[in-house]
């Protein structure tokens, strides 16, 4: 006999696992992540957990609005996740600096200043003497550098292990090593979700596979550009490490954990399904990092990993209904700032299956955009 469940969610990834915690947050019953694999594989891999406000931070940018309203939601996040599971996500006030090594790069932040300070009045430039008060540890060969003071960090590993025990304590069930392979529908509704060795009848069903996500939309019949980006980041063991900020310059990052841990990341490889860092993307990280705070070049070499974003053809999140079904659901596509957008995609993904409006306007980030 098929088995029965409110609401299915595919992939216990971040995304899902937060998915699920909000649903049994608010009395739902009946939940269910299936994950193929192992809990937030690749959250752990994102091991920086870096909160900012992505996109070009001005007011008028979804991407940018989506994630400023996610990272207001953290601090009562980690509160509740605390209180919940028992689990502190590390969750710390940190700034970012955006280093400038040349005239142009300099010229590119200060030219980014108005809009960011629309934001954040406190955003400001730093020049070369204030940057090294601020971060002596910074080489001195940067000319400058913008302060962000809005950004927070978390522990991304403990992040998505609290939305799973929050889950399951609030009585979803969390299987892992179940892999979808299809879905059984009448008209315009899932009626059961397929796996190896199952079938479980669902009310709803929520997509949340990362960069997989594309493929199980195809299964579904509805063609969406979602694919990998891959990542790579190095860990290193530093204990004279006095970093206080988070370090950017361009795409590349350098953030101290609270423990003394250096995650140094990450590169951008579109449609690389290979999980295996490469002596390339390893050696542009430590290039940078021993470039950036030189005294890292005594610290020791802890691990290089990798690991797959989801991400879309215009790069947004890619969040609603699946056209053409009433009751299926995606929540994929967030790309470089899964652990940024978690809180907020849980709750948006709640309020659709309960029939809410969602808090923000979710048209830019319609799975059905592509087909127009
Ligand atoms: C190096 C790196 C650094 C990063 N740093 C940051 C950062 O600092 N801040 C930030 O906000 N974000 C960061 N990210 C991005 C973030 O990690 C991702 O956006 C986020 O993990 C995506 O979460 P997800 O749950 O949507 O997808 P995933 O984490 O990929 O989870 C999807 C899950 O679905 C499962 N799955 C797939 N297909 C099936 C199937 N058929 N059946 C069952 N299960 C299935 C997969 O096994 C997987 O576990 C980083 C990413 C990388 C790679």
């Amino acid at each position: 006999m098929a088995e029965r469940a409110s609401v299915v969610i595919v992939g216990g990834g971040i995304t899902g696992c937060a998915i699920a915690a909000e649903l049994v947050r608010r009395g739902w019953r009946g939940v269910r992540v299936l994950e193929r694999s192992t809990v937030g594989g690749q959250a752990s891999i994102a091991y920086a957990g870096l909160l900012g406000v992505p996109g070009s931070g001005a007011t008028n940018d979804p991407l940018s609005e989506f994630g400023a309203a996610s990272l207001a939601r953290f601090p009562a996040v980690a509160a509740d996740l605390r209180e919940r599971t028992g689990i502190d996500v590390e969750l710390r006030h940190t700034g970012a600096l955006l280093l400038a090594f040349t005239a142009d790069e300099e010229a590119a932040l200060r030219a980014a200043l108005p809009i960011l300070r629309a934001r954040d009045a406190a955003c400001c430039w730093l020049d070369q003497h204030e940057l090294r008060q601020l971060e002596p540890a910074v080489s001195p060969l940067f000319r400058g550098a913008l302060l962000l003071p809005f950004e927070h960090q978390v522990l991304s590993p403990r992040l998505v292990e609290a939305f799973a025990r929050a889950a399951a304590l609030g009585g979803a069930r969390i299987e892992e090593g179940v892999e979808v392979t299809g879905f059984d529908r009448d008209g315009d509704r899932v009626v059961a979700v397929r796996t190896r060795t199952d079938r479980i009848e669902a009310e709803q069903v929520v997509v949340a596979a990362g960069a997989w996500s594309g493929a199980l939309a195809a299964e579904l019949g509805v063609p969406l550009p979602l694919g990998p980006l891959r990542g790579q980041l190095v860990l290193l063991h530093a204990w004279d490490a006095r970093v206080r900020h988070t370090l950017y310059r361009g795409e590349l990052y350098l953030a101290v954990k609270a423990d003394g841990t250096v995650a140094v990341g990450s590169t951008e490889e579109l449609a690389v399904y290979d999980r295996r860092p490469t002596l390339e993307g390893v050696r542009q990280l430590v290039t940078f990092a021993h470039e950036t705070v030189p005294a890292l070049g005594r610290s020791v070499f802890r691990e290089a990993l990798a690991g797959l974003r989801p991400w879309s053809a215009d790069g947004l999140p890619v969040l609603g209904r699946l056209p053409g079904y009433e009751n299926a659901w995606i929540a994929s596509g967030h790309a470089r700032h899964g652990i940024l957008l978690s809180p907020i995609t849980a709750e948006i993904v709640a309020d659709l299956l309960e029939g809410k409006a969602p808090v923000l306007d979710l048209a830019p980030f319609d799975p059905a955009r592509f087909a127009r």
